[in-house]
């Protein structure tokens, strides 16, 4: 049998870290098994979904990598299908029209709730056989009256719930429109689920969808409930916690596999393993492993890992990655010292690409102006003289000479003749280069800058001090 996932949002907002990481475990179980992954768009719910929402969940999967084999499958073209079963369930006595008007269900309600009993559909229309004149009935499923569902849930193992506590559900409104509840078990029958992987706020759902399957006579799929995420003051993790949109993170410039990662761990683990590869987490992730509480959401925790995730990876890897902000940046690298060779001096201090494009900029077209604070400490006493002197003895390197190792010479000769101490002549020329930026080490900022470079931004800072 071939393991079949899926991820089913309903497209009414933006794809929350939350929904990111289901989607990832669901991912995960479907990948781990060589099995199939789809992705079903839960938008039976007209009011509240958009196509602006669909358009954001498909791009956040891109943008994740989280490829599926089938879909984007959505609810709203397959209505027909539904109605037929609402049909079949009818015809065969396992669903039945129910007329009751609101007022009578209120009744019912406040009679339990009275009694102190939970507010339940006590089934009187479940041998009614004529319509009410003027009343376009719903459909409600029959719910076996006796006997326990048995989940063996992935995650919070076996959870026994008796039929008792199930009311008749309505899985048809007055409209003719299906609920949930129905469509979910259409289509994870249909579209051949084996396993459900999904938040445990839908836990009450499944003894339902188990006995909706049972009547259509479907074995039911493995579930696995994830626990909920919360914000750090404990309560469920939304906006007042900060950013919870997927896409969001991509702005700010997280790479994907660091959210993946971050996702991957919030919520299970395996040893103290902190970093893992998309193959690792294919390999390691059980469901089994997945933990049974809530878990808390970290943004400082995610950055670190980002900063990780860029510092270990080769500059080849991030050429792609960092682009766009380059380009949202205003930073045009087309001419100028190779890009990995930058990347690879400047990832160390840059937590995200949005940080890696900025620090890349230094080296490509003008320098702005220099940092207030950085000039008024940096060019100050005997800094031009400093400047011009170094700036002769750098205009007497050959291009083909200008490396970081004789650069590096240069500048201890320079030291050691003028008799004073390392910062005096770094810290001129540090603002004169980067305008005053952190920067790796000048000899090599020098040499990927370029000699024309070099000498330039010198001539601008002796013009900056004569004026
Ligand atoms: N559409 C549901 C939601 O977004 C998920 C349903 C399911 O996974 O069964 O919460």
């Amino acid at each position: 049998m071939t393991v079949k996932t899926r991820f089913a949002p309903s497209p009414t907002g933006y794809l929350h870290i939350g929904g990111a990481r289901t989607a990832l475990y669901s991912w995960l179980v479907a990948r781990k098994q060589g099995g199939e992954f789809a992705l079903r768009v839960e938008d039976t719910d007209r009011e509240r979904s958009t196509q602006e929402a669909v358009d954001i969940i498909l791009e956040a999967m891109e943008w994740l990598g989280l490829d599926y084999d089938e879909g984007p499958v959505f609810q709203t073209d397959r209505m027909e299908r539904y109605g037929e079963v609402i049909n079949q369930l009818l015809e065969q006595g396992d669903a039945y029209y129910c007329y009751c008007s609101r007022e009578t269900l209120d009744q019912m309600r406040e009679q339990a709730m009275a009694n102190k009993q939970k507010p339940r559909y006590d089934g009187r229309c479940r041998s009614r056989h004529d319509p009410e004149p003027g009343v376009d009935p719903v459909v409600r499923f029959k719910n076996p009256l006796m006997g326990d569902v048995v989940i063996d849930d992935l995650v919070r193992g076996r959870v026994v719930i008796s039929n008792e506590e199930l009311d008749d559900l309505i899985i048809a409104r007055s409209d003719g429109t299906p609920t949930y509840n129905l469509t979910v078990v259409v289509d994870d029958l249909d579209m051949g689920m084996t396993h459900v992987i999904r938040g445990d706020d839908h836990l009450n759902n499944t003894p339902r969808q188990i006995n909706i399957l049972a009547a259509l006579g479907a074995k039911p799929p493995v579930y696995g409930h994830v626990p909920m995420i919360l914000g750090g003051d404990g309560k469920r993790l939304s906006k007042r916690h900060g950013a919870v949109n997927v896409l969001q993170y991509r702005d700010q410039g997280v790479l994907p596999q660091a959210l993946l990662n971050y996702l991957v761990r919030l919520g299970w683990s395996h040893g103290d393993q902190e970093m893992f590869t998309l193959e690792e987490m294919i390999e390691l992730f059980d469901m089994g492993d997945v933990n049974r509480s809530a878990s808390t959401f970290n943004e400082e925790k995610l950055l670190w890992l980002n900063h990780q995730t860029i510092i270990n990876s080769a500059p080849t890897l991030l050429l792609e990655p960092v682009r766009p902000y380059l380009d949202k940046a205003g930073v045009d690298v087309a001419e100028g010292p190779d890009l990995g060779a930058v990347i690879e001096i400047q990832k160390e201090r840059c937590k995200t690409l949005v940080e890696l494009a900025e620090a890349c900029r230094l080296f490509y077209g003008e320098l702005g102006e220099y940092q207030p604070k950085a000039a008024k400490k940096g060019f100050k006493g005997d800094a031009a003289t400093i400047l011009a002197t170094l700036k002769a003895r750098l205009t007497a390197i050959a291009e083909g000479n200008w490396t970081a190792a004789n650069l590096h010479d240069l500048l201890q000769q320079l030291v050691d003749d003028l008799e004073v101490g390392f910062g005096q002549v770094g810290q001129p020329l540090r603002v004169a280069l980067t305008g005053g930026a952190a920067a790796p080490g000048l000899d090599i900022t020098m040499e990927l800058l370029g000699r024309e470079c070099v000498l330039t931004r010198i001539d601008g800072a002796l013009n900056w001090l004569a004026d």
